[in-house]
Parts: structure tokens; C-alpha cells; sequence
């Protein structure tokens, strides 16, 4: 039988071994893990809407009209008027015909790459995709081609040899790196070689664009360009879920298709009317997004002053590139002391060599909050002298 014991001690060993914290609490830039309090600086919640008093009120409100449990999948009897209200709500807003609201960003990119390519047809990924896309592209039974990352060229010439139906997928804003897809030339290569382009949003959403409306919306991309857009609700709209958005007819074919849509529990309604507050929240949200970006500028201008190597990125995922493991989990552990949560992202996350330090803004953070980091960086700057950071 295999030696689980013994893969779990080598993981260990390489400084890949993984563990929990528990956090009590309300998400926070305060946040309370392991009964400490500590100063966080990596959820996703980029708008701190995961705590806004307005859209728990909205949640409590629901309840008692809603009741709690989804209680059926949606072709059964779990689709209620709430999570129609939220499709209607989110096509609006992002600018599409149509929108399908899913039970998580992961089952979105699952059930939708699955549902639109299969068996003989081509799938092309960038190198860093969400994991849940690279799952998706597997599930699919496509052949998967990655192309490098950003690549447009590359994918253009692998896009030119390959006939038969193709599917493009990327992130809008990547997740481990923070840098945005160059959308506009893909959405170009794809109309040129009729590839269908799906772009994961998760990061954009909310944070990028007119109102917030995504990367997408950022570059005036229309529906022709991009015609499935995915979107994550768990992180700037600070509550839970996912959705799709394209033509009526896309949606028609993943209500009948996509297999992560048909085969769970709706979520609970009362969630999605929390959301649509919340996507009230993020469209006047223009003070919050400003604010953001001044904290990320800021990061930017001081932490590069430190020495640090940062990453081409104007989003609030801000790594600081590290490379070893130890090096990465050495620097996390020496700011957890002072009081930071900064987590250390290792492989396969991302890919070997490139462990670094993940920093997330929100726009729940100060910049008093950002001057305890920027002291807590200035201390601990001397543990990276030798890991080939430039000084
Ligand atoms: C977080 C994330 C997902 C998964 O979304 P969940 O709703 O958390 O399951 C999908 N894609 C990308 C790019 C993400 O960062």
C-alpha cells in the first residue's frame, strides 16, 4: 500500500508541508488566528465588503422570507426568484445578455470548460491559470494546450496549426502573480482563429474598471470579444458563490451541460440577496477602489525602496518574489512575530523556484495598517540578503 505517512514527512521535509489556521472572528484586517490577533495582509476580500454591516443586514433580512437551506438543486426546485434576481442583476452589470450564478468560482470553471469542450476538441490554457481551470481543461477530456504565460504570440501559432473547435481560457487577473491578461489581443487572436474566449475574472471583479465591473469591462471589451466572462463573488463582493456571463444562448446550453451547475444544491437564497446588495455596494464603490489603489501605490514605491523584488502588478496582489521555500516561510514566520499575516505561497501553487510572499490590500486596510507592514519589511529585510534578491 502507499507510505502516505512517509509522502506527508518528505513534504515536510522540502518545506511544502501545509497546516490550517483558525480564525475566529469576522474577516478582517484584523483578524484573529489561532486565539492572536495579527495584522492580515492576504484574503481576497479587496473592497472589505466581507464584513460591511450592510450586506449581513441584508442576509438577516432575507432569512426570515427565504429561510435558510437551498434545499434542491436548480433544475429541480432550488432555482428561486433571489438567484434570478442575482442572474439578472449581474448580466446588467457586467454588460451581458445573460448570467448563470454558480455555488463557487471553482465548480464555474469546472462545469463551464467541461460543458463547452470535449473529447476531440482543443483547449488552450495560459502556463499560470487558477487551479480550478487547469482541473476544468482535465475534466473536459480536451487536449490541453498551454502557452506561455501571456503569450499571445505563441497561442496565435498553436491556434493556427489546430483545427476543429478551440476554446481559450485565462485569468483576467492572475492570482499568484497579480499582473492582468493582455485581453484585448486575445480577444483579437481568438476572433481571427474562431477560438471561443473564456476569462476568468475572479480578481477583476469589482476592483478593475468602470464601477468596478472587472478587467474586462476595464478595456470596453464587449460580448463579441469575450463571450464568457466568470466572475467570483467570495472575493471583492465579499460573500459567496460565482457566476457566468454571455449570450442567452451559452447559458441555455450550461443549464443543460454543465454538470457542476445541474448536480448541487442552489445555494442558500438569502445569499443571494446579500449579494445583490453587495453589488450595489461595489458599484458606488469608487471611494474604496480609489483608496485601494492608493495603498498599492504606495506599497509599491516603499517596498521596492527596501529592496524588495516585486512583481509587475497594479492590482492589490502585490508578491514580494522570494524563490526558495524556506527562504519565503523563514520571512512570513519572522512577520507573523511581529504581529503581520503575510502567508508564504510555495509549489505547486506556483512554479518551483518561485516561492514568495503573497500581499493582499484591501480597501479595509489604513495606511497606518500599511505603515505596520512597511516597518515590520524594513526589519526583516536582512533575511533575504543572499536568496538573490536585489539589495
Ligand atoms: C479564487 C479563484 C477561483 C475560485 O473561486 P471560488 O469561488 O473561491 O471557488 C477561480 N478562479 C480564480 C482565478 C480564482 O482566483
Amino acid at each position: 500500500m502507499r507510505d502516505f505517512t512517509a509522502e506527508l514527512e518528505q513534504r515536510k521535509q522540502a518545506g511544502l508541508y501545509r497546516t490550517r489556521r483558525h480564525i475566529s472572528g469576522p474577516q478582517q484586517p484584523v483578524l484573529t488566528a489561532d486565539g492572536q490577533w495579527l495584522l492580515s495582509f492576504c484574503s481576497n476580500d479587496y473592497l472589505g465588503l466581507a464584513n460591511h454591516s450592510s450586506n449581513i443586514e441584508a442576509l438577516r433580512d432575507a432569512l426570515p422570507k427565504t429561510g435558510l437551506g437551498g434545499a434542491a438543486s436548480h433544475l429541480v426546485c432550488g432555482h428561486h426568484e433571489a438567484h434570478h434576481l442575482l442572474e439578472e442583476r449581474l448580466a446588467a452589470f457586467t454588460g451581458r445578455s445573460s448570467a448563470l450564478f454558480f455555488s463557487t468560482g471553482y465548480m464555474a470553471n469546472l462545469g463551464v470548460i467541461s460543458a463547452l469542450v470535449g473529447r476531440g476538441d482543443t483547449v488552450f490554457s495560459d502556463r499560470l491559470n487558477h487551479a480550478s481551470i487547469i482541473d476544468g481543461c482535465i475534466l473536459s477530456r480536451a487536449k490541453v494546450r498551454r502557452y506561455g504565460h501571456g503569450d499571445v504570440g505563441s497561442l496565435a501559432a498553436m491556434l493556427a496549426e489546430t483545427s476543429g473547435h478551440k476554446l481559450v481560457v485565462t485569468d483576467g487577473v492572475f492570482s499568484m502573480d497579480g499582473d492582468v491578461a493582455p485581453l484585448r489581443e486575445l480577444a483579437a487572436v481568438c476572433r481571427e482563429h474562431g477560438a471561443l474566449l473564456v476569462v476568468d475574472d475572479a480578481h477583476g471583479f469589482g476592483v478593475l474598471g468602470p464601477r468596478g465591473q472587472g478587467s474586462v469591462a476595464e478595456l470596453g471589451l464587449s460580448e463579441e470579444d469575450v463571450p464568457v466572462l466568470i466572475g467570483t463573488l467570495g472575493k471583492a463582493a465579499g460573500t459567496s458563490g460565482a457566476f457566468v456571463a454571455g449570450p442567452e444562448v451559452l447559458m441555455d446550453y450550461l443549464v443543460q451541460k454543465a454538470r457542476t451547475y445541474i448536480y448541487t444544491t442552489a445555494m442558500p437564497p438569502a445569499l443571494a440577496f446579500a449579494t445583490l446588495n453587495s453589488i450595489d455596494l461595489i458599484e458606488r464603490g469608487s471611494e474604496r477602489r480609489s483608496h485601494l489603489q492608493s495603498l498599492i501605490d504606495r506599497f509599491r514605491q516603499d517596498a521596492i525602496a527596501l529592496g524588495y523584488s516585486l512583481m509587475p502588478s497594479r492590482t492589490p496582489i502585490q508578491p514580494i518574489m522570494v524563490g526558495d521555500n524556506w527562504a519565503a516561510l523563514a520571512l512570513s514566520q519572522a512577520l507573523e512575530e511581529r504581529g503581520l499575516l503575510v502567508t508564504a505561497i510555495r509549489p505547486p501553487t506556483v512554479p518551483a523556484g518561485e516561492a514568495r510572499l503573497r500581499v493582499t490590500f484591501s480597501a479595509a486596510h489604513s495606511h497606518e495598517d500599511l505603515d505596520i507592514l512597511m516597518q515590520g519589511l524594513a526589519d526583516c529585510r536582512h533575511l533575504l540578503v543572499g536568496e538573490g534578491v536585489a539589495v
